[in-house]
């Protein structure tokens, strides 16, 4: 068991990217030549966490992975950005949660995942990390593990008066209503927005719209996030300011992942600012996640603290 207070804990997924650059996609039953190939750490949890480490939160992942070599890595990789590990759980009875990418020359591409050991996370490694989780200053859940683990981790941390961030992705219709009660910042982008409140979002407007029949369900303030539009803010307890938050325009160069990179800065900045307004927060998430769309790949394009400008801290 561990008090170690930390200020940012991730309940979530990891999956090893695998990526193939090819000219163009297989047909089903051939075989064909590629280019480039890559492996990438990924999976939203994981991706989250390592960019509030980045930042410099200290951080802990709760999550499960194989007992294989993309397990052993992906712990490796946790290490080496100094998130702790105690509550990665390694299991043989699945492998490694994999995504197989091909990307072809017209930037199309085509996933195979398989979430392997994240669905096996549950409620035994909840209770390992329970002395940790009530001592967290925030706790991050999105929805790539079994949505009652998340829902748990979630009712945990709430429980113990630790502010919790939800991100329902990838969404999934007819939500359970104890996840929006349990979120003190509900986040999405606008397609999970789309299909949680089965109304068009595209844009400001729509957003807010949105935004309010979200904040209806119970959460204590709703994040969407807009791409190169940055995101809107609505709080429940000034239903007045719904506002939009602007972002600087950048040269984008690859967006994955943006989405997380947004999330893991929230995080930081719930930790280490509390009593800054959540709009300034994600002012701030625009500009870190605004980084990492300049660069190519997931983590890899996710800044570290010395490669933002000092005013962010
Ligand atoms: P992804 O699925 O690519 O990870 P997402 O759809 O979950 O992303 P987005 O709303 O596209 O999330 O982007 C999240 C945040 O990243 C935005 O709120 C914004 O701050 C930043 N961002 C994304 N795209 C751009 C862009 N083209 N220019 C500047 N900032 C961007």
């Amino acid at each position: 068991m561990t008090e170690e207070a930390f200020d940012v804990m991730v309940v979530g997924s990891c999956m090893t990217d695998l990526v193939s650059q090819a000219p163009r996609l297989p047909k089903a039953g051939e075989t064909i030549h590629g280019h480039k190939f890559f492996i990438g750490f990924g999976g939203k949890g994981a991706n989250q966490c390592i960019q509030a480490a980045r930042l410099g939160a200290k951080t802990a992942m709760v999550c499960k992975v194989g007992k294989d070599f993309f397990g052993d890595n992906y712990i490796r990789n946790f290490k080496d950005h100094g998130v702790h590990t105690d509550f990665v759980g390694q299991t043989s009875d699945a492998a490694t949660g994999a995504a197989s990418i091909i990307v072809n020359d017209a930037g199309e591409n085509a996933i195979v995942i398989v979430a392997g050991a994240n669905m096996l996370l549950g409620s035994e490694e909840l209770q390992k990390a329970l002395p940790a989780i009530s001592h967290a200053k925030v706790l991050v859940c999105q929805l790539e593990v079994s949505p009652q683990t998340s829902l748990q981790a979630l009712r945990m941390a709430q429980e113990n008066k630790v502010k919790t961030i939800f991100n329902p992705a990838p969404a999934i219709p007819d939500l359970d209503k104890d996840f929006y009660r349990a979120s003190d910042v509900f986040c999405c982008n606008e397609s999970e927005a789309e299909l949680l409140t089965g109304s068009s979002v595209t844009g400001v407007e729509e957003a807010h719209g949105a935004g309010q029949e979200l904040l209806k369900r119970g959460c204590g303030a709703v994040i969407i996030t807009l791409g190169p539009q940055g995101c809107v803010v609505l709080k429940a307890q000034e239903p007045a300011s719904n506002k939009h938050v602007q972002t600087a325009a950048v040269t984008t160069v690859d967006t994955t992942g943006a989405g997380d990179s947004f999330i893991g800065a929230l995080a930081f900045y719930m930790a280490h600012y509390p009593t800054m307004p959540l709009e300034e927060m994600a002012r701030r998430a625009n500009q870190v996640a605004g980084v990492s769309v300049q660069a190519v790949g997931t983590q890899t394009s996710y800044p570290f603290k010395k490669d933002l400008p000092a005013e962010l801290f």
